[in-house]
């Protein structure tokens, strides 16, 4: 025998057993973001590798190490997105959707990261993003963190979710402060971690969020971005806080929060639960006022977040969250058997089909005899079999055999079989 080729690390096959509940939670999502008056966009899985390396930033651990990066047969670099936000960004410049404007997009699908695969981090794996352009103050910020409060509420996880607050100012505070911070943490430079060591002379305020015991220990005593901070942001997130305070979100002010992509700034919040041992940010986001312009557009306001549709869908699981009942079980199962079978069997799932639309019918294909098709039937989950035998094909009607009941087989005319089937499963 050949030898089997498999998936590819860290990358997954959604099986018919578990999509009944993504497509719960997409829909939940989709209808959610329509609510709100958010439009979908999509864009391509692959960009040129510059999109990203503009964007996201050039010593990110994203671009450093984890990008799917590779040359077509044009020569040209291209890359498997590593996420939503520059691609959105890009389409939407390239279409004039920007300048101008106020728009509130999302997008869905997979995203491609080589990262170490473990519980809750995949190779392949899957964002609903959501992106705002055009508008400027702390409103927008609080309308996203809303929203996707009440998500939560109406999956029931709101109770397992904190969330975390911080401003990352201007891009000047910032500069101001990673020069205080290099030079404090210079002094330590032999006892940080060894991620922290590097990031010393190329991305500083990452360290701030290193999980090491040591480094945390010396960040005690660091400076604080506080004092950095311009008046603008002070006040854009003052005006953050208040908004959410009275709308009665609860959150979390969390100065270390600096996340990985170099894009943010003012804004940034993370949706965190502890059910889920490390891997326990499911949605993270900010403000990044500054990237239509270094992409090449006029300056926009934007800011988003995005949510890890595998680490919600274990949430969810973990907390027993999804209804019980989410595949949707068959209707019917339609047999037939002598002179014919297979003809009648297809024409008569087409027209019941047709009548009642919200039937869900699947009919036997391959033949064989009653007991081999009834058997079928019984496994196949549905309510009832409908029996189409040569007999009764003469005399235009068919019988519903109840599979899941104690119950008489029952006899109906052709022409009334969609009805009943339908009030019979009503009654259920
Ligand atoms: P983390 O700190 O967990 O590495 P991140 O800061 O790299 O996350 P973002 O780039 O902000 O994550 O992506 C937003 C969300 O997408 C994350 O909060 C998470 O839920 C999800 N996500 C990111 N990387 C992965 C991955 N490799 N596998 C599964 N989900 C992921
Ligand atoms: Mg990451």
């Amino acid at each position: 025998m050949a030898k089997k080729i498999q998936a590819i690390r860290g990358m997954n096959d959604l099986l018919p057993d578990s999509s009944p509940r993504w497509q719960y939670l997409e829909e939940k999502v989709r209808t959610l973001l329509n609510r709100y008056g958010y439009s979908e966009i999509r864009m391509p899985i692959v960009e040129q590798t510059a999109l990203f390396k503009r964007s996201i930033g050039e010593v990110t651990d994203i671009v450093e190490k984890e990008m799917y990066t590779f040359e077509d047969r044009n020569g040209d670099s291209l890359t498997l997105r590593p996420e939503g936000t520059a691609g959105c960004v890009r389409a939407g410049e390239e279409h004039g959707l920007l300048f101008n404007q106020q728009q509130r997009l999302w997008y869905q699908g997979p995203m491609f990261r080589h990262e170490r695969p473990q519980k809750g981090r995949y190779r392949q794996f899957h964002q609903i993003g959501v992106e705002t352009f055009g508008i400027t103050g702390p409103d927008i910020d609080a309308e996203l963190i809303l929203l996707s409060a009440r998500l939560w509420r109406e999956l029931g996880i709101l109770d397992h979710l904190t969330l975390e607050l911080n401003t990352l100012g201007s891009s000047e505070a910032r500069a101001a402060y990673r020069s205080a911070l290099t030079d404090y943490l210079k002094a330590y430079q032999a006892e940080l971690d060894e991620d922290s060591q590097r990031r010393l002379s190329t991305n500083p305020l990452r360290i701030l969020d290193s999980k090491d015991a040591r480094t945390q220990e010396i960040l005690q005593n660091a400076p604080a971005f506080e004092e950095h901070l311009d008046e603008e942001s002070r006040q854009h997130f003052a005006g953050l806080c208040q908004l959410l305070d009275a709308a009665g979100i609860h959150y979390t002010l969390n100065p270390r929060l600096v996340r990985g992509l170099d894009y943010y700034g003012k804004t940034v919040f993370e949706w965190t639960t502890q059910a889920l041992g490390s891997q326990g940010t499911v949605c993270a986001g900010g403000r990044y006022d500054a990237l239509v312009e270094q992409l090449g557009g006029k300056s926009t306001p934007a800011v988003g977040f995005a949510m890890g549709v595998e680490r919600l869908v274990l949430l969810l699981e973990t907390l027993n969250a999804f209804p019980a009942k989410l595949e949707q079980r068959l209707d019917a199962y339609l047999t037939a058997f002598g002179e014919g079978a297979a003809s009648h069997a297809l024409l008569l799932a087409e027209r019941l089909r047709s009548e009642q639309p919200e039937l869900r019918i699947q009919t036997h294909c391959g033949g064989g005899n009653f007991k081999k098709q009834i058997k079928k039937a019984d496994q196949s989950g549905a309510q009832v079999a409908i029996l189409l035998g040569e007999d009764e094909m003469s005399r235009g009607v068919a019988s519903i055999k109840f599979l899941r009941e104690e119950k008489e087989q029952v006899e109906v005319a052709i022409s009334e079989l969609a009805l009943t089937l339908k009030e019979h499963l009503q009654r259920l």
